[in-house]
């Protein structure tokens, strides 16, 4: 009998660990959780309030009054998730560039990084999850039967981050979207609370020359192991 794990999945920004994580945990029958959709609507809540993420006074009064909730689209195959902040469902707006812009910044911030952490564990606690972020397999869930590190060249990333968001709309152009993935990855890397780092035990999987199918079967692969041995 396959044992419930947890499937942690870490790397830059725009490198398709989401839509890698969906894939895998529609066919393990998992609930998907993404983390960075939490520092997303943390984000929109400061923005749509007018608190400035450099005054930490105004975001710890913030706090306690952003609520999060992933729903699953009634009836949706492959499954839709959508992001909820205090009730109304925020999907589309905290992709937006005005929050890519200051998730960084945001997610720096040691108050705001436990408060997710904390409800990305409750999250976990009964396995069953794959979750995809930047710390989930150094901080979130240490133990994670399998952790996956993925990669992909800054350019190439831009290119797909740009498809995606044309698909939705935008109009930023690759020079602004490669910009903001670089200046994200900076600040993910360099801040002092939980930064992006590959684990010691994650397997990593450059994506640049991967098909969507293939780095799906990959971690597939890997999932399918880890359930034997754990
Ligand atoms: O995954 P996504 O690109 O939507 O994440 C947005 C931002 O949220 C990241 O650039 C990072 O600053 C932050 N994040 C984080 N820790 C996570 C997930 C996301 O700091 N586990």
């Amino acid at each position: 009998m396959p044992k419930d794990i947890i499937v942690a999945i870490d790397g830059y920004s725009g490198c398709g660990k989401s839509s890698t994580a969906k894939a895998v945990a529609q066919a393990l029958n998992y609930t998907y959780i993404d983390s960075g959709a939490m520092y997303r609507a943390v984000t929109l809540y400061l923005l749509q309030h007018k608190i400035d993420p450099a005054h930490l006074a105004e975001v710890l009064n913030a706090l306690p009054q952003i609520n999060i909730r992933f729903v699953t689209k009634p009836n949706s195959t492959p499954p839709i998730y959508e992001t909820y902040l205090n009730g109304d469902n925020v999907e589309q707006s905290i992709r937006e560039m005005s929050v890519s812009e200051r998730v960084s910044e945001v997610s720096a911030i040691p108050q705001v990084r436990h408060a997710m952490v904390s409800l990305q564990r409750n999250m976990g606690a009964d396995k069953h999850v794959v979750m995809d972020g930047r710390d989930i397999g150094t901080n979130v869930f240490p133990h994670a039967e399998l952790k996956v590190f993925m990669t992909a060249d800054l350019t190439e990333r831009a290119h797909r981050r740009k498809a995606e968001l044309e698909a939705k709309g935008s109009t930023a152009t690759l020079e602004e979207i490669i910009e903001n993935l670089a200046e994200r990855d900076r600040i993910d890397t360099s801040r002092t609370e939980n930064p992006l780092v590959k684990a010691e035990d994650a397997v990593e999987i450059d994506t640049t020359h991967l098909e969507f199918d293939e780095q799906v079967a990959k971690v597939m692969s890997l999932a399918q192991e880890a359930m034997e041995i754990s």
